[in-house]
C-alpha cells in the first residue's frame, strides 16, 4: 500500500491533457454567448435589479430543470435560507441536514433561527441513508398529532434537507417514504446537483422546494448566484416576495408587507446565466465523458475506487471523486500532498459539520459512515474544458 499516491499520481495523469501543467479543482467555461449578453446588458444600463435576463434565466432554469418556477437569487445560500422559511422552518426548530455537506446547508438553518440535526450519510451515494434515518427517528423522536419533536431536544422537527453531494442524487424514493411517515416536507439542497437526475427527474423538482447555487466554482456560473425552485406556483410567489424586500406591486409607492430580504439576482448576472444555462448539456457531457476516463484509469488499482453515480441516477459529475479503503488518515495526507505537489489541484470532503467548533453543541444521530468517509475521500480537477 505504501505506493498507493504514486499509483493515484499516475491514473491522474494518464486522464489529464497536460500533465506538466497545474490544473485546478474546477474553473468557469465561456465558450458560449456570455459577452454577448452581458454587453447587451450593460448596454441597456439595467444592470441591477431591473431587467429582462433575470425573467428569461427563471423560465430557462425552469424548463431546465422541469420544474413550474425558478427564482433567482444572490446566491444558493440564499435561496437555502428561503427555502427553509417557505417549508415552514421557525425559531427553534430542528432541521434534519446530513453532517457531510457544505456549512452553508447548515448556516441557512440558522439564519432560519433554527437547529441543524445532524444525521448520517450512505457509503454509496453520500447521500442521507434514508434506512438508518428511519430508525433514529423511530428511536429519539415521537409525533404530537402531525408533528414531529425530539424527545431529547423537545424541539419540533421542521424539515429534513438531502443534499446531493458533488451531484449524485440521493436515494430519493426512501425519504420519501420517511418524510411521509414523519410529516417531514422535504428542501432538497440541489447546490451541487444541476443536471443530475433521480430516476428521470431532474433534482431539485423532487422535494417540496430546493436551492441551487451559480457560485464560480459550480457546474455553470453566474459569478454569484442561486435559484429557488418548485412545483408550487404559490410557494414560487412567497418566494420571489420575500426575497425582492416584500414590496408590494405599486406605481411608486414604498409599501412592504413583511421584513422581506435583498436577495434578488442582480440583471448582470442573470446575463451571464441564460448564456451559461445555454451550454448547460454540453457541460454535463463533457463531465460524464471525464468520469469515465477516471473510471477507467482507477479500474485495478487497489485500494482506491472511483465513485460512481447511483443506479436509477444519472449524475452531473460535478466534482470527480474517489474513496480510499484505508481511514488512515496519513494515507489521504500523503497522496493529497504529492498530488498538488505535482500540480494536480485535489482536495479532501468537508470537514463533518458537527465536528466544527460552531456546530459541536447541536443534536446529532450517530455518524459512523460520515466519520469514516471524511478520513477517506478526495476530489480530483472536474473542470468541463478537461
Ligand atoms: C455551493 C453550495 C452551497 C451554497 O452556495 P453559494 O452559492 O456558494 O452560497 C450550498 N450547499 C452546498 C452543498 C454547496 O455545495
Amino acid at each position: 500500500m505504501m505506493d498507493l499516491p504514486y499509483h493515484v499520481l499516475n491514473a491522474v495523469n494518464t486522464v489529464l491533457l497536460n500533465p506538466k501543467d497545474f490544473t485546478p479543482l474546477h474553473t468557469p467555461n465561456f465558450k458560449g454567448n456570455e459577452l454577448k449578453y452581458v454587453s447587451e446588458c450593460i448596454s441597456t444600463g439595467w444592470v441591477s435589479s431591473v431587467g429582462q435576463f433575470v425573467d428569461q434565466f427563471e423560465l430557462d432554469l425552469a424548463k431546465f430543470c422541469g420544474v413550474e418556477r425558478a427564482v433567482a437569487v444572490v446566491n444558493g445560500t440564499a435561496a437555502l435560507h428561503i427555502s427553509l422559511l417557505i417549508a415552514g422552518v421557525k425559531p427553534e426548530d430542528e432541521v434534519i441536514i446530513p453532517s457531510l455537506t457544505f456549512v452553508a446547508t447548515a448556516n441557512a438553518v440558522k439564519y432560519a433561527g433554527a437547529h441543524p440535526h445532524f444525521v448520517d450519510v450512505e457509503e454509496s451515494t453520500f447521500g442521507i441513508d434514508a434506512n438508518k434515518l428511519k430508525k433514529h427517528l423511530h428511536a429519539t423522536c415521537e409525533l404530537r398529532g402531525k408533528e414531529c419533536y425530539n424527545k431529547k431536544t423537545g424541539r419540533r422537527i421542521a424539515c429534513i434537507v438531502p443534499m446531493h453531494t458533488f451531484g449524485h442524487p440521493t436515494n430519493m424514493d426512501a425519504l420519501m417514504k420517511v418524510s411521509e411517515e414523519f410529516g417531514l416536507p422535504i428542501v432538497e439542497d440541489a447546490a451541487e446537483s444541476l443536471g443530475s437526475y433521480y430516476k428521470g427527474v431532474h433534482t431539485g423538482g423532487i422535494g417540496l422546494v430546493s436551492a441551487m447555487s451559480f457560485n464560480g466554482n459550480k457546474i455553470m456560473t453566474t459569478g454569484g448566484g442561486g435559484a429557488i425552485l418548485t412545483n408550487s406556483e404559490k410557494l414560487a410567489d412567497i418566494a420571489k416576495h420575500l426575497t425582492t424586500t416584500a414590496k408590494q406591486p405599486s406605481k411608486w409607492e414604498f409599501k412592504h408587507d413583511e421584513i422581506g430580504f435583498n436577495y434578488r439576482m442582480p440583471n448582470l448576472n442573470a446575463a451571464l446565466g441564460v448564456a451559461q444555462i445555454e451550454s448547460m448539456p454540453d457541460f454535463v457531457n463533457a463531465k460524464r465523458d471525464l468520469a469515465n476516463r477516471y473510471k477507467n484509469a482507477f479500474e485495478g488499482l487497489e485500494g482506491v475506487t472511483f465513485v460512481e453515480e447511483p443506479e436509477n441516477s444519472k449524475s452531473n459529475y460535478w466534482l470527480c471523486t474517489c474513496k480510499l479503503d484505508s481511514e488512515d488518515s496519513k494515507q489521504l495526507e500523503n497522496l493529497l500532498e504529492l498530488l498538488n505537489s505535482n500540480n494536480i489541484m485535489a482536495r479532501p470532503i468537508w470537514n463533518p459539520l458537527h465536528q466544527l467548533k460552531i456546530y459541536e453543541g447541536e443534536f446529532r444521530a450517530d455518524l459512523e459512515v460520515t466519520k469514516s468517509l471524511a478520513k477517506r475521500v478526495f476530489n480530483l480537477p472536474s473542470s468541463t474544458f478537461l
